[in-house]
């Protein structure tokens, strides 16, 4: 088969490969969108270590190839989305339902080959059966989608609160359409104004162009209090969790979703002043089939998402328009 080998810190090698074969309870998925994400493009910039080789590709939509022994979850010729992160299954937090946080997870395309390739193998619990009705590409984003639903449910917003959505980039325009279902007024503020049209025609009934200015006011007038009730930081900068610092109110909520690899400095004096909360949310535990529901129910809308595409031989451009203004998500196609 055909899979796009990493060797190496921007050196991607399209290779053939000994098509991989389904053990007990495994699936081997043919890929037929993956999207390309941000922990990807640090993967390939060498920003983050792994070993080598090694196919990257976490988010994807494929057909079932082949299947082993012992599966009964799906059947060669299905239409599935990968959930493209597994645990032991047998540890104190696996068994108390913490699945995510396990120490010993894996996760496709950095621990185990991914899915810029044409073949995958993944266990047979990874695969969600595809929704009939819904496009291959429109379900591209349901990983990303449901790191975005469990952060919502950590942040429990409630119908009619003032939420603010740090970063305009695919998690947050996501954010923003899953708030909305939920009843919620969103505030989006970004580095950019880039997406400001795209954002308010998904929902967001305010945006704000974060320049260096001051935030309390912005929050203050969108929300008609002392700052939003909540804030879904989405950016993963360092400065990011300083916005939502000073966009939330006290007693307000902030849920980081962002893997900062910079450390940040935060002066607690004023967490602990206003009695912030503030939660971290890792992944999915069991939201992947909320998200597909999501999409299916046209509740978040991923396509106006899609801004590229691209073959898999074309893989290293695609990496390179990630980091491009006019991107917001890429996609890699097989077939
Ligand atoms: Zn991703
Ligand atoms: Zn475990």
């Amino acid at each position: 088969m055909k899979a796009a080998l990493l060797f190496g810190p921007r050196d991607l090698k399209i290779q053939t490969t000994a098509a991989p074969s389904p053990g007990a309870d495994e699936v081997v998925v043919r890929t037929r969108v993956a999207g390309l994400c941000g922990t990807d493009y640090s993967i390939w910039s060498g920003e983050r270590a792994i070993a080598y080789p090694r196919v990257l590709g976490h988010e994807f939509v494929g057909t079932v190839e082949s299947v082993g022994p012992g599966v009964t979850r799906v059947r060669a010729g299905d239409r599935v989305v990968v959930e493209p992160n597994y645990s032991c299954g047998t540890c104190p937090l696996c068994r108390e339902g913490n699945r995510n946080l396990c120490l010993a997870r894996t996760a496709v395309g950095i621990d185990v080959d991914g899915c810029f390739a044409e073949l995958t193998r993944v266990p047979a619990r990874c695969c969600w059966p595809a929704p009939e009705s819904v496009a291959d590409e429109d379900l591209s984003l349901t990983e990303p989608l449901a790191v975005i639903v469990r952060a919502v449910g950590r942040a429990a917003v409630r119908a009619g609160e003032r939420v603010a959505v740090v970063g305009g980039g695919a998690l947050g325009l996501l954010a923003l359409q899953v708030l909305r279902g939920r009843g919620a007024r969103v505030l989006v503020v970004s580095r950019s104004a880039r997406r400001f049209d795209l954002a308010r025609a998904l929902g967001a009934e305010a945006v704000h162009a974060a320049e260096g200015g001051a935030l309390e006011p912005v929050a203050r007038e969108f929300s008609g209090r002392e700052g939003v009730d909540c804030v879904l930081e989405t950016a993963g900068t360092p400065e990011a969790v300083d916005v939502a610092l000073a966009l939330v109110r006290p007693g307000g909520r902030v849920v980081l979703t962002g893997l900062q690899q910079e450390p940040t400095p935060v002066r607690f004096f004023g967490v602990v002043r206003r009695e912030v909360t503030i939660l971290g949310s890792m992944i999915y535990q069991d939201e992947f089939g909320e998200a597909m529901r999501l999409v299916a129910a046209g509740t978040v809308r991923t396509r106006p998402l899609v801004t590229h595409r691209f073959g898999l031989d074309e893989l290293d451009r695609a990496f390179v328009v990630h980091r491009e203004p006019t991107a917001i998500k890429v996609v890699v196609t097989t077939t």
